[in-house]
């Protein structure tokens, strides 16, 4: 008897273009070694690496899926509608989540995927050294400059709270980057400064714009406090429009995948899955999640189709 090859794919990659260590080129030959046979770029607010990536991956035989994730602003979504009209406290806790969408299938250079990458790009400009100024208030010696030229040395387009925090441990201020964000610049952190002003809505009109799927990232990470909380927000993307959900990712325990399973199946939504790499900056390795390739097939079928 032939057993058939057990194939996988990662949907979820980062390069230099954003926080990731690992230029875009060399993810194809990366994705190779680690027995992944289909990546997506999901760069923060950029497809800057996509012509890159696509690229190498052509050339180490891995198919290459055009993507791009969305840092969105998860208010508008945590109120319920009952609360609309009134007192709407009782959502703070959600607010603190993070809700990113990623877009899978994009064209790199759609006008409005452009256009939102251009705010977001001017929504980090202001938040960043913000937040060196809150460092600095602290009485942590930090300059914007080193942060920016960390970013040159590296090629990167969207400049983010990692290499914030990589300066932070290069100067041996902070031990790790858990360190840094727990401390520092994370939630809860003494610097921390909220961004995200982009509306869910608009990011996934965006990404339809762009002829992508949009796929809500990681769930886990939105901090709800009841399953009837996470179903609401849910609910409420996929009349926006939100076409899958992110199932697999490093961050979710086996639980985690098989109610997020659930979940795309009572809304009709499609199944996405990605380690989240990010090269050295994260103790997540390439192909890790060890996602069906088939999950590839079918998002990619789904997009040949509409
Ligand atoms: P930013 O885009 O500037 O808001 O930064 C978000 C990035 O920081 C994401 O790519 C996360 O992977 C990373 N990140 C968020 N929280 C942590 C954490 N606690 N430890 C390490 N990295 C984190
Ligand atoms: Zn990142
Ligand atoms: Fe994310
Ligand atoms: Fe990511």
């Amino acid at each position: 008897m032939i057993v058939a090859e057990e194939r996988f794919c990662d949907l979820h990659v980062h390069s230099t273009a954003s926080d990731g260590t690992d230029p875009p080129e060399q993810l194809g030959a990366l994705a190779r070694a680690a027995g992944v046979h289909a990546i997506a770029l999901t760069d923060h607010d950029t497809t800057a690496g996509l012509a890159k990536a696509a690229e190498g991956c052509e050339q180490a035989d891995v198919a290459f899926v055009p993507g791009i994730e969305v840092s969105v602003d998860p208010g508008p979504l945590m109120i319920n509608r009952d609360e609309s009209e009134g007192d709407a406290t009782s959502t703070n806790v959600v607010r603190r989540g993070t809700l990113h969408i990623l877009g899978l299938f994009v064209e790199p250079s759609d006008v409005e995927l452009a256009k939102i990458s251009e705010q977001m790009k001017q929504a980090r400009d202001s938040r960043n050294p913000e937040i060196i100024k809150q460092l600095q208030s602290l009485g942590i010696p930090i300059d914007y400059e080193e942060v920016e030229s960390l970013a040159q040395r590296e090629g990167t387009v969207t400049i983010g709270r990692p290499h914030i925090g990589q300066v932070l441990i290069e100067k041996g201020l902070v031990s790790n980057m858990t360190d840094a964000f727990k401390r520092y610049i994370g939630q809860g952190g003494e610097a921390f400064v909220r961004r995200d002003r982009l509306s869910p809505t608009d990011a996934i009109a965006a990404i339809h714009h762009a002829g992508g799927a949009a796929v809500l990232a990681h769930p886990v990470q939105l901090y709800y406090e009841t399953d009837q909380q996470l179903e609401h927000i849910v609910s409420r993307l996929k009349e926006a429009g939100l076409d899958a959900i992110e199932v697999q990712h490093s961050d979710h325990s086996d639980e985690h995948v098989a109610q997020f399973q659930a979940l795309a199946l009572k809304f009709d939504l499609l199944m996405s899955g990605g380690s989240d790499y990010h090269g050295t900056r994260k103790t997540v390795n390439l192909g890790q999640c060890r996602v069906p390739f088939s999950r590839y097939q079918i998002l990619r079928d789904r997009m040949e189709c509409s």
